[in-house]
């Protein structure tokens, strides 16, 4: 399985990173390496001196396919997860700086720290999706996926003409504003609609 991750799928969050908001989605990956599951702890990696969380939406594919048309694109996801995408943020600014790629950032292990997926017909509408993040208690994002920039169809279908997607592959569908850093003995909690998924702590 691969993961395919969305940056700047939120305005807002685009803003915060003084990064232009894009006409096309933007997306990197990341190796099967980097899933965290069963709320395991996340240990603070030597490399970096700024991890940031961003709490996003995650997309479970559920049927192979290439060049999917937007309008049938619902047909290839029946679960969703909430995750997040750890960032060495410090090592992606140089990265950006130099216009390097940004796996070093991006791709490392344990850096997709998942819930277990729950079904989509539990909800409404897809694209009005409620979804938040608390560390140690405190409320650091809130997103509702109806802000994303672009829709998860529109993100299959785009992705789609590139890289095949295959039954397993995740898509992280972007993060809203409120990133920041982590540190040893932070307890990340995140919720869809409330309902908390995800779990687990930084050693
Ligand atoms: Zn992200």
């Amino acid at each position: 399985m691969k993961i395919i991750a969305i940056g700047r799928n939120y305005v807002d969050h685009a803003k915060e990173l003084n990064n232009a908001v894009p006409q096309k989605p933007v997306f990197f990956m990341k190796p099967e390496t980097a899933l965290l599951q069963k709320n395991r702890p996340f240990y603070y990696p030597e490399f970096s001196k700024e991890i940031h969380y961003e709490a996003e939406i995650v997309i479970k594919i559920n049927k192979i396919g290439k060049y999917i048309e937007e309008q049938f694109a619902n047909r290839y996801y029946d679960e969703i997860g909430i995750g997040i995408d750890f960032t060495a943020r410090d090592l992606q600014q140089e990265q950006k700086e130099k216009g390097l790629p940004w796996e070093i950032a991006k791709a490392f292990d344990n850096s997709a720290p998942i819930s277990p997926f729950v079904k989509l017909s539990n909800y409404k509408d897809i694209q009005d999706i409620n979804f938040n993040l608390d560390i140690n208690k405190q409320r650091v994002q809130t997103g509702n996926t109806k802000n994303m920039l672009f829709s998860v169809d529109k993100i299959i279908a785009y992705v789609s003409q590139f890289i095949s997607l295959k039954i397993g592959d995740l898509i992280f569908t972007g993060t809203p504003a409120g990133v920041g850093k982590i540190k040893i003995g932070d307890k990340l909690e995140a919720a869809i609609e409330d309902q908390k998924l995800l779990s687990f702590e930084i050693k």
